[in-house]
């Protein structure tokens, strides 16, 4: 199977090329005939399955033909970095298109987008708080939009984004052709998948479990030795370039300085750091300056790094949802990649939940020659290891088609989360500095 079974335009096809994709994915094969079509398309799908060219390739299609300088297709994502992720991917297919996309999200100026907004684009790739805010500031004008994309609903209906969600849509011309991907199908995005889109085609890959490429590994350890076991195993296994989660902001500051010391070519990537500071973690990460980059989950949506060998969860997620996507960062498009997961004695209740859900039990690893017997120090902060609920208990995981569970005051979330908005604040989403509109190159 080949892209020339689309007919996509020659422009098009010299952007694929030059990305160097030989062969669809088995979503582009089974989306794209209907995006094509015009049809609305519900892709359950995940990340690192192909999702973003599945629906960008059509839009370029779409758009070689009628008016340049209206924003034509609208493209909504929960966070900057997954923002700046698909504006890049389409600034690459589409780069001998002469097609012009932006990206919209708050935490930056917003100046230099208006500037972009103004010159005239066709694609905008937008986090829903800053699209509002310049929607209603008469900044963007979405009444030429002919196609409305929802990447990550769930993930956008996790950070509170439905209800601007809803709003965007209504400031949308009635007629358009609407996608909306989603790696899980909780009883809210279904509901509004059944609002927004018009008898959809539904294309189903590979979801609620990993990327089958990954292969999965549990590392049980005491919470205090975990910075150790990680650096020994990264020492003894032959990896890449390795992301590792922690769960919040401090714990994975805390890692990567601990690993610095050590010598590892190491960075960290959460939500305080400034823009000069997030820029050198992911572009050096992406070069092979930093081997390691430790991360809190706002990275999990948002980092491509192909090259990915490894992911190491030096914290479990709060979810088996969260669990996925973190994995899907390895792994990416048919690469293989492993998986290694830190447990405590705290979390063995939620590892039942996960191996529920995958159908499988993984496997249980030691490190041979790890020291796993070292005594905690007295008053480790590590002891307090996980959130808990009221009652000491680990929250539920949120697996498709359950109820989403809420989730808890973890700081690392709060990075992720537009709590701003919810306390009638601005916008948080969106850390990165505003790239500029591109032509799509
Ligand atoms: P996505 O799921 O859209 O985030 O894509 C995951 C990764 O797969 C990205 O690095 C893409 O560049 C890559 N990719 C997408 N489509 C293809 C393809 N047909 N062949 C090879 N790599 C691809």
């Amino acid at each position: 199977m080949s892209f020339s079974q689309f007919k996509l335009h020659t422009q098009i096809e010299k952007g694929i090329e030059a990305l160097g994709y030989t062969a669809p994915t088995p979503i582009q094969l089974q989306s794209m005939p209907a995006i094509l079509q015009g049809k609305d398309v519900m892709g359950l799908a995940q990340t690192g399955t192909g999702k973003t060219a599945a629906f960008a390739l059509p839009i370029l299609q779409r758009l070689m033909d009628g008016p340049r300088r209206h924003i034509r297709a609208l493209v909504v994502a929960p966070t900057r970095e997954l923002a700046e992720q698909i504006h890049e991917a389409i600034g690459g297919l589409g780069r001998a298109t002469k097609l012009r996309s932006v990206t919209i999200y708050g935490g930056v100026n917003k100046n230099p987008q208006i500037r972009s907004l103004r010159q005239g684009v066709e694609i905008a790739v937008a986090c829903p708080g800053r699209l509002l805010d310049l929607a209603d500031q008469g900044e963007i004008d979405l009444s030429h939009v002919e196609v409305l994309v929802l990447d990550e609903a769930d993930r956008m209906f996790d950070m509170g984004f439905l209800p601007d969600i809803r709003k965007i849509i209504k400031k949308l011309p009635v007629k358009r052709q609407t996608l909306l991907f989603s790696a899980t199908m909780p009883e809210d995005i279904r509901k509004l998948s059944g609002e927004v889109l018009k008898d959809p085609v539904t294309i189903r890959v590979g979801t609620g479990t990993p990327v089958s490429t990954v292969s999965h590994a549990l590392y049980p350890v005491e919470p205090h030795l975990k910075t150790a076991l990680l650096m020994k195993l990264i020492e003894r296994t032959d990896t890449g370039s390795v992301l590792v989660f922690a769960r919040t902001k401090h714990r994975t500051t805390r890692v990567a300085e601990q690993m610095k010391r050590a010598g590892f070519p190491v960075a960290s990537l959460q939500g305080n750091l400034s823009q000069n500071r997030r820029q050198d973690a992911l572009s050096g990460f992406r070069e092979g300056k930093y081997q390691i980059l430790v991360a809190t989950d706002i990275a999990a949506r948002g980092i491509d790094v192909s090259g990915i060998s490894h992911v190491i969860n030096y914290d479990m997620p709060d979810t088996v949802d969260a669990y996925t996507h973190r994995i899907g960062r390895t792994g990416r498009a048919a690469k293989t990649g492993d998986a290694f997961t830190f447990v405590t004695p705290q979390d063995r209740a939620f590892v039942g939940d996960i191996e529920h859900v995958l159908g499988e039990r993984i496997e249980r690893r030691t490190l041979t020659g790890f020291d796993y017997n070292v005594p905690a120090p007295s008053g480790s902060s590590d002891a307090a290891d996980r959130p808990r609920n009221s009652v000491g208990q680990r929250r539920a995981p949120r697996v498709s088609g359950y109820a989403p569970v809420k989730r808890g005051n973890s700081s690392s979330h709060g990075a992720a989360r537009p709590s701003g908005r919810r306390s009638g604040g601005r916008s948080l989403e969106g850390f990165s500095q505003y790239q500029g509109a591109s032509k799509a190159r």
